[in-house]
């Protein structure tokens, strides 16, 4: 005879687990404050401690809580885009005994009395965090935070390898087509591929066949989640849905937590100079170049004046985040004497808000794809200086596809930043730019509102956590209706 507890659904409990850098953070818990309103559905999301002690100062529905565990580095190290490497070695060696040992807690094991967790959503650049789930009765679902169009040239890098296409030696034409990634035939070439593919010499390169390795790895999850729409990248979507059938388009997602919640979330591990917004509001509609390369990339002090000259020389006023790290050697050399009337630097801005500010009227931004998809939700242009990892693919969309700015891709000089700057601010080019821009903000608007694809792949993903849920078997044998 089935138990009355064989009977009654298990509370669904979704753990959502982002890797430890800003990029990261955001998207994912722009997703996890979504999933905390669809109603039915507790929310623990995971940081390590180190993150932890910046964000926990946050407070969200009583749904939702923070949890935390050791990345397995010293308090002391620091864990900047120098040490990316190094944390994600010590998440697999070190940090996954921990992740063991919470998700065996639950019910009364648990500090706050919450049920056992039913699914995790991982995020893929970790997949070795799927397996203690899933050897746990667990569903496992993976979010990969970059857009469709760099995960499906990683996961090309085989194919690319068996085409003679990759490697390429050192001083080979950049500009070369690359023919062997389906659907990108059009616009990708040698100097648009992830950092890693390009500066590998050997075709059995141990960091490339890592990449490729990460991103096939979500085939052993239940879906996978990606922060794009169709709108954005489909013809991608469709290649990458014939290896993930069950793909979920749930973005951008800043746009479709608005959308849900009528606010915005933010996850700033360092703390935001709103004074950015009261400069703004004083300067003309699309008069400032907003400047940010995001929370990981440095520049070296020649990098750093050429932006600093390109900009002085267009004339066009800027609000440059300078975070203290961004420059190494330090920005001693600028002289903001004179110039407070057109140009504002802050350590960290709250990006989303500058973006959709009516003064902004260009991005200058590295291509992060959370910078690139909130720049195109809100409708300002782009000039791309893409440094690294996908962030060269992203910029491709940008200058290429989309068409929705430009992009610097390799050139760092202080005439092309005029130039671009110029290009994307002045004249009719200027004004197909943000028209372009424009379109695009009202079609991204479209896919997170009700009945847009991004909101409906977003219902699925809902629906799919509860009733995997009910097959999770770590509290209690699943329910009658899941498969034996
Ligand atoms: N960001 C912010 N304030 C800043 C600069 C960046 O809030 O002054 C946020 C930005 O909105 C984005 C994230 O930091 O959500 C950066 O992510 P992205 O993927 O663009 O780049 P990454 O930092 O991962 O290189």
């Amino acid at each position: 005879m089935e138990s009355a507890k064989e009977n009654q659904p298990q509370e669904a409990h979704v753990l959502v687990f982002p890797y430890p850098a800003q990029g990261h953070i955001n998207t994912m818990l722009r997703l996890a404050e979504a999933l905390s309103f669809a109603g039915g559905l507790r929310i623990s999301f995971l940081n390590t401690e180190h993150n932890h002690r910046r964000l926990s100062r946050f407070t969200f529905r009583p749904n939702f809580r923070f949890l935390s565990i050791p990345d397995g580095l010293p308090d002391d190290k620091p864990r900047s885009a120098q040490q990316v490497i190094e944390l994600f070695h010590s998440l697999r060696t070190r940090s996954v005994d921990s992740f063991r040992a919470l998700l065996l807690a639950g019910g009364n094991r648990d500090p706050d009395g919450w049920p056992p967790v039913t699914c995790v959503i991982v995020d893929g650049s970790m997949p070795f965090f799927m397996d203690p789930a899933q050897a746990l009765g667990i569903p496992a679902i993976v979010f990969r935070t970059i857009s469709a169009s760099s995960l499906w040239v990683y996961l090309q890098i085989s194919q690319m390898i068996e085409a003679g296409e990759l490697p390429f030696p050192a001083d080979a034409d950049l500009d070369e087509p690359i023919k062997s990634v389906p659907a990108m035939e059009g616009f990708l070439r040698r100097r648009d591929l992830p950092s890693i593919c390009r500066q590998t010499t050997k075709a059995e390169d141990e960091m490339l066949h890592l990449f490729a390795n990460i991103s096939t790895s979500a085939t052993r999850s239940k879906g996978l989640i990606l922060n794009t729409s169709n709108f954005l990248e489909a013809p991608i979507l469709s290649k990458i849905r014939s290896l993930f059938p069950t793909t979920y388009a749930v973005g951008p997602l800043h746009a479709l937590v608005e959308s849900i919640t009528s606010s915005s979330v933010s996850a700033s591990l360092l703390s935001e100079d709103r004074s950015a917004l009261i400069w703004l509001d004083a300067q003309p509609d699309h008069s400032v170049v907003y400047v940010s390369f995001g929370s990981l990339v440095q520049l070296t002090q020649e990098e750093f004046l050429e932006f600093w000259h390109g900009l002085l020389n267009s004339g066009h006023r800027f609000l440059w985040v300078m975070r203290p790290d961004l420059v190494a050697g330090g920005t001693e050399a600028v002289e903001m004497a004179g110039l407070e009337e057109r140009a504002r630097l802050v350590a960290w801005a709250p990006q989303e808000e500058v973006l959709r500010h009516r003064a902004v009227g260009c991005f200058i931004t590295h291509s992060g794809w959370n910078s690139t998809v909130e720049s195109a939700a809100a409708g300002v242009p782009m000039v791309c200086w893409p440094r690294a990892w996908d962030q060269l693919v992203n910029s491709r969309l940008v200058g290429e596809v989309w068409k929705v700015g430009l992009d610097m891709k390799d050139v760092c000089r202080r005439e092309m930043v005029e130039s671009m700057v110029r290009a994307v601010m002045e004249g009719k080019k200027a004004e197909e730019f943000r028209q372009v821009a424009a379109e695009m903000a009202v079609e991204i608007g479209r896919s997170v509102a009700e009945d847009g694809d991004s909101m409906f792949d977003f219902d699925r993903l809902v629906r799919d956590i509860l009733s995997l849920s009910m097959c999770a078997s770590i509290a209690q044998p699943p329910h009658r209706s899941c498969p034996k």
